[in-house]
């Protein structure tokens, strides 16, 4: 069965120029994606290339101006967006999923239109004076992974837009479809070569990163992969932004009043059933609280409608892609088989489809176990129980990744102070997740480096230009 809409009909090639992409949940074929080469992406780079200084030449006013009215368009294209996404990745159209992620899509190209920089004074004494200026860096290519892909691509290019660059964007090969069609919406407002979408695989996404003649690169994915494009630009000097894999530890401390947080834990750790980079993916919890949060985050696991995006009430849906699954599959079995707890869940759910797999807990689990120390990247939550404070915030900075991290408690200032000691880019207290368009986001350790969003994030798009006199 193929949808038609004509968003989906505009991206779709015919079977025999493309390749099918599947219905995440059901596995039918939703349309063909576009299969561009090398070539194919050597030719976008030169029509951005050669678009990039008119674009520049428009100025932030009227760059500004475009993005809200793309914003408009991506509302008022709004279901037409979620269907699409639903289907492709996965994610339900109802709660923080398709609609949720479209929406953000409309908020973040707003804020990276709105969002004032100016020139800044960085020296003056007498008549002598230093300002920095906020140049375009060029062409941008920008990668995205398949979790959030309209959402993260949109992180991408709206700011380099915003900045006077023009775009080639590669959507992950499981995510091509929604990310087409997004980018369709951008085009109904954009000049020719000002942003084009290459769908291509694995190695155009290499290509992309050796390519001579781009300035900066956007990238969010593994960190296997990040590694691989740092390599590259020893070659290209390309700047880099770098969003890469979170092992995300949260840290219950004692006295937190368990009801009143278990929601937000609850979503901080399942939020996209789980495929998300910054969601929690350790849990530390004192003592004091274990069993109350145990049973608290399973009494949910097992209340939240699982099924099929389109179906309406459905919050949780499949994994994306068998890969995943099976990743999943494997980190649950390991942990069952070291004799951790599995409190609920810890199965596949293949009446549902195929790539359907319980909302899991897992609890009486200690850091060593793959469940721990990997990212599972799917509906299953170790929870790890401590007894001194001390001790798990050491446990939660052992990882080689530092993307987020949280502290749940009822004492705000005893958070913070914890909360001061954890390797992060973000960590959240009483959250975990929740994202802000004007506040910085990004990674430290193995979980890259660069920032988006906010006048941050548009400065990781430009070229600092000193004018002093
Ligand atoms: P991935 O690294 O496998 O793929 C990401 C993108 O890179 C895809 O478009 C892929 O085609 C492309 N790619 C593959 N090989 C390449 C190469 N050699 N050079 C350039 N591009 C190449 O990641 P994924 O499986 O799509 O995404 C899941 C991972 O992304 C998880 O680890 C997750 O934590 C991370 N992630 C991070 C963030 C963040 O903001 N930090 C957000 C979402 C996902």
């Amino acid at each position: 069965m193929t949808v038609a809409t004509t968003l989906l009909d505009a991206v779709t090639v015919s079977q025999s120029e493309g390749r099918a992409i599947p219905d995440a949940a059901t596995r039918e074929t939703i349309g063909y994606a576009p299969v561009h080469t090398v070539a194919d992406l050597n030719a976008a780079i030169a029509a951005a290339r050669a678009a990039q200084p008119a674009w520049a030449a428009l100025g932030h006013a009227e760059r500004s101006r475009i993005l809200n009215a793309i914003a408009d368009d991506i509302e008022a294209s709004a279901e037409e967006l979620a269907v699409i996404l639903s289907r492709e990745q996965g994610k339900p159209l109802d709660g923080p999923n398709a609609r949720f992620e479209v929406g953000a899509c409309a908020v973040w190209t707003r804020s990276a239109a709105d969002t004032v920089l100016e020139p800044e004074v960085v020296f003056e004494a007498g008549s002598a004076r230093a300002e920095v200026h906020y140049d375009p860096l060029g062409v941008v290519g920008a990668i995205g992974p398949w979790n959030w892909p309209m959402m993260i691509t949109v992180w991408q290019i709206a700011p380099s837009l915003r900045m006077g660059n023009t775009v080639v964007a590669k959507p992950s090969e499981y995510t091509p479809l929604s990310v087409l069609a997004l980018v369709e919406v951008f085009n109904r407002h954009l000049p020719e070569g000002v942003l084009t979408a290459i769908s291509g695989d694995r190695e155009v996404g290499a290509a992309i990163a050796a390519h001579p003649d781009l300035d900066k690169i956007m990238f969010t994915g593994s960190t296997a992969t990040g590694r691989r494009i740092v390599e590259s630009s020893a070659h290209n000097l390309a700047r880099l932004t770098l969003e890469l894999g979170g092992n995300d530890a949260g840290i219950v401390l004692p006295g937190t009043d368990v009801a009143q947080v278990a929601q937000d834990l609850f979503w901080g750790c399942f939020i996209n059933t789980g495929q998300t980079c910054a969601a929690l993916k350790r849990l530390y919890v004192h003592d004091s609280v274990y069993d109350e949060v145990v049973d608290a985050l399973a009494g949910l696991a097992e209340a939240m409608p699982m099924g099929r995006g389109l179906d309406d009430g459905n919050v949780l849906g499949p994994l994306q892609n068998e890969k995943q699954f099976d990743i999943v599959t494997r980190l649950v079995d390991d942990a069952r088989a070291r004799g951790a707890r599995i409190v609920t869940g810890g199965r596949p759910l293949p009446d549902l489809g195929p790539l359907f797999y319980q909302a899991t807990v897992v609890a009486d689990i200690e850091d060593g176990a793959a469940l721990v120390d990997e990212e599972q990247f799917g509906p299953a939550i170790p929870v790890i129980r401590y007894a001194d404070v001390d001790d798990a915030v050491r446990r939660a900075n052992a990882s080689q990744q530092g993307l987020g991290a949280s502290v749940w408690s009822s004492d705000r200032d005893a958070a913070i102070e914890v909360a001061k000691r954890l390797e992060a880019g973000t960590v959240w207290i009483n959250g975990h997740g929740g994202l802000n368009p004007q506040v910085p986001f990004g990674g430290v350790k193995a979980s890259g480096y660069g920032q988006e969003f906010g006048a941050a994030g548009l400065k990781a798009v430009a070229a600092p230009k000193v004018i002093s006199w």
